[in-house]
């Protein structure tokens, strides 16, 4: 850090709007580069900042109810967070919403009327859960998915419920699918698209992963929209009834179910960004170093930032990932501090359903070939994504200490003789030495 940067830093208000993982990384960060200014973290759930993978799996599922206060999910180190230790470090915590910005005078409206005057502003306001504007979307027994409270009042849903039907094939649906099957409850997915988990697998990996459903007893319906959720009548077999309309030609039909789930993606364009022209379709667009280019006092964080000519300048890339929140933090904080370095991350993904660890690295598109490494089902295995002769992608099926050499591949998109990568006797290991 240079010295003209450190006089001037500790007259600096970092202000980070959204208190979830990443916008708490960016706290914790600052801190420990030493960032000399003062910070506010604003954000309305009453929790320190914590991790979100558990809430769609052992959340749900563990024997006991998880607690947050002694959670492994809060960011660690979880002392950090206690009241004396946030004031030590100059670090205010409001409990509280952003509603509007004024650009040009650099000040937030929080919902409780409070005006924040800021020097940076960084935007970790991660996404909001859609309900598809389904009719009967507020009903009591319809669930959406994204804090801890939300996991808990499914998790005791589920502990009473004859039928769960889930809205949407995505990772939160076949996480949650894959949960409540461990708690033996019967479970309906409905997707309007074609396959699960489309956006995060290959054809051939949907494929396999739904035979592996259904194999397990989850009912499964593709190309299905949602009409409405009604409350039943008294002594049906289920409390609500869903109503589906399947592809043109097919009849409509119900399923009865006690807890709905509504997982069908996140909204991340910040609604307090309305009309400032610094908000971009989903999200923030943002530069290498996370920073907007319409606002030099802005920077995006986590699921909201979308970094323009990113992933090796194959265009803008906004990242849902656990590790994007959890690197792209330091990044942001670095470049606050006067570090800035060009934040390049390979995405990278995990998900653990009906016992199969499941690690997606790159962004598998449907138009790449995929090269098959082992059979999937049938022991550990990898389809590889291919595009012009260079390794693109991967998913790893039960394989995950392959996934160093598999991102070495894919980072540096590999061009690898298509015989040996077919092989799996030649290791990615090997592959990418
Ligand atoms: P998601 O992964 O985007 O999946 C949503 C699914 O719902 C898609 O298959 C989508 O199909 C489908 N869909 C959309 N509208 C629908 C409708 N009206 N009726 C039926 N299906 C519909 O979103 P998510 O599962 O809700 O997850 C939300 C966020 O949590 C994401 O950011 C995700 O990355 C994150 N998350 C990540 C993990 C993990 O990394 N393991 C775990 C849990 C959650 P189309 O694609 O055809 O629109």
């Amino acid at each position: 850090m240079s010295h003209e940067q450190s006089q001037t830093d500790d007259a600096l208000h970092v202000v980070v709007a959204g208190a979830g993982h990443a916008g708490g990384r960016v706290v914790q960060q600052l801190v420990s580069l030493n960032f000399a200014g003062r910070i506010t973290l604003i954000g309305d759930e009453r929790h320190a900042p914590y991790e979100r993978p558990a809430l769609s799996k052992e959340w749900l599922t563990s024997e006991h109810e998880p607690r947050i206060d002694d959670s492994p999910i809060v960011l660690a180190p979880a002392a950090f967070w206690e009241p004396s230790a946030l004031r030590a470090a100059r670090v205010e915590r409001v409990y509280d919403r952003v509603v509007a910005l004024d650009a040009a005078q650099r000040v937030l409206t929080l919902a409780k009327g409070v005006e924040v005057p800021f020097d940076r502003l960084v935007v970790a306001t991660g996404g909001s859960p859609r309900d598809g504007a389904i009719p009967g979307a507020n009903l009591p027994g319809v669930h959406l998915l994204r804090t801890v409270d939300d996991s808990l009042a499914l998790r005791r849903a589920l502990r009473q419920s004859r039928g769960l039907a889930i809205v949407g094939a995505g990772v939160i649906g076949m996480e949650v699918a894959s949960s409540a099957l461990d708690l033996g409850v019967p479970v309906t997915v409905l997707e309007a698209g074609e396959r699960v988990l489309s956006r995060c697998l290959p054809p051939v990996m949907s494929e396999w992963l739904l035979r592996e459903h259904r194999a397990r007893g989850v009912r499964v319906e593709l190309g299905v929209g949602v009409e409405a959720i009604t409350e039943a009548a008294e002594c049906a077999a289920g409390r609500y009834v869903v109503r589906c309309r399947p592809r043109a030609g097919q009849d409509a039909f119900d399923v009865a179910a006690d807890t709905v789930l509504i997982a069908i993606g996140v909204d991340c364009a910040p609604a307090f960004l309305a009309g400032t022209g610094l908000a971009a379709r989903q999200g923030v667009d943002v530069d290498e170093t996370c920073r907007s280019p319409n606002a030099p006092w802005l920077y995006a964080v986590g699921d909201v930032a979308h970094v323009l000519d990113g992933a090796g300048g194959r265009g803008g890339l906004r990242q849902e990932t656990w590790r994007n929140a959890e690197n792209q933090a330091l990044a942001v904080a670095q470049a606050i501090v006067g570090c800035a370095q060009p934040y390049r991350e390979t995405p990278w993904m995990w998900t653990d359903q009906l016992g199969n660890n499941i690690q997606v690295v790159g962004q598998p598109d449907p138009r790449d070939e995929v090269v098959l490494r082992g059979e999937p089902g049938a022991g550990p295995c990898a389809a590889l994504g291919v595009r012009d002769g260079r390794v693109v992608s991967g998913v790893l099926v039960n394989a995950g200490r392959e996934r160093r050499f598999l991102e070495k591949l894919v980072a540096s998109a590999a061009r690898v003789d298509p015989a040996r990568l077919a092989d799996p006797r030649a290791t990615l290991k090997e592959l990418a030495a």
